[in-house]
């Protein structure tokens, strides 16, 4: 029997995946589930925050605000199975800067990333539409040996990915790929719920429901679970028809999509599916 050795040595080899987002829990709420299956299947994820989240509270800031999130972090880190890495450029003031397109370089070329996941560029907040330009103006420099020489290059391009969004303008989001998690859902949400200033007191504070949010711990999580929940888009539906087959997608309750960046390698199906081994099943 003929095998491939080249489809082979890609099967046994583990795949390293970055997700960059803006603040510490964009990562945990667009691609956490899917980290769960990678961490599950062996995988290496690394999610990662350009901002340190100090100005995302109503009553500590600064310092005190970005140690707080820093742990928080951590302990997300540990929960989903990732390494977690905050950045330190201050919250709401992110900008396109040279410095940290230099330093998201870095860190995919150090992860020797596969994949890379972030915004996509259009989106309510600046801090997202700035991660997003960051990471695409990194997209081909990463194999580039004259571009942030102290880090020796990737020998190809990753894959980069933009994860789910609402935004409709200039056009609507296009799952490319679809993730049935729904078995993982609730692990993804007790994992994002050790972003406790945020999702238990900074963003209830928000819309007002801070006097809604349990005190209990468990019934914290159950709470946010429900919030969290987000309708499978007809769009998304489709797409998971097409990885999992119609059965199999229509079950599926919550899912992740991904859109793919056209600054990147352009992966073909067979490729989608090596680097997604969790499809399908
Ligand atoms: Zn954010």
């Amino acid at each position: 029997m003929a095998v491939s050795i080249s489809s082979v040595s890609c099967q046994d080899q583990k795949l390293n995946i970055i997700v960059i987002g803006a603040h510490p829990d964009d990562c945990d709420l667009t691609a956490g589930g899917t980290a769960i299956k990678y961490a599950r299947l062996g995988h290496n994820v690394m999610f990662v925050s350009c901002t340190n989240g100090d100005a995302g509270h109503f009553s500590m800031g600064g310092g005190t605000l970005a140690k707080v999130r820093a742990a928080e972090a951590l302990e997300a880190g540990k929960r989903f199975g990732v390494t977690y890495k905050v950045l330190p450029n201050h919250d709401g003031e992110l900008t396109p800067e040279l410095h940290i397109r230099f330093d998201i370089i870095r860190l995919i070329r150090e992860w020797n990333a596969d994949i890379v996941i972030t915004h996509r560029p259009n989106d309510y907040h600046p801090d997202h539409r700035n991660t997003s330009i960051l990471v695409q103006d990194a997209a081909y420099m990463v194999v580039v040996p004259n571009i942030v020489p102290d880090t020796p290059p990737l020998k190809k391009n990753p894959v980069f990915l933009y994860v789910q969004d609402r935004f409709q303008k200039p056009y609507p989001f296009q799952p490319d790929i679809a993730i049935d998690i729904s078995d993982v859902y609730e692990q993804k949400i007790y994992a994002a719920s050790a972003h406790k200033s945020q999702f238990f007191e900074w963003l209830p504070w928000v819309d007002g429901s801070l006097d809604r949010v349990p005190k209990d711990e468990k019934e914290r999580v159950k709470w946010l679970a429900e919030r969290r929940k987000r309708e499978i888009t007809p769009a998304v539906r489709e797409s998971l028809i097409r990885w999992y087959g119609k059965e199999k997608a229509e079950k599926a309750t919550v899912a992740e999509a991904f859109e793919i960046c056209e600054y990147g390698r352009r992966p073909n199906d067979e490729e989608i599916k090596q680097l997604f081994p969790m499809l399908g099943k």
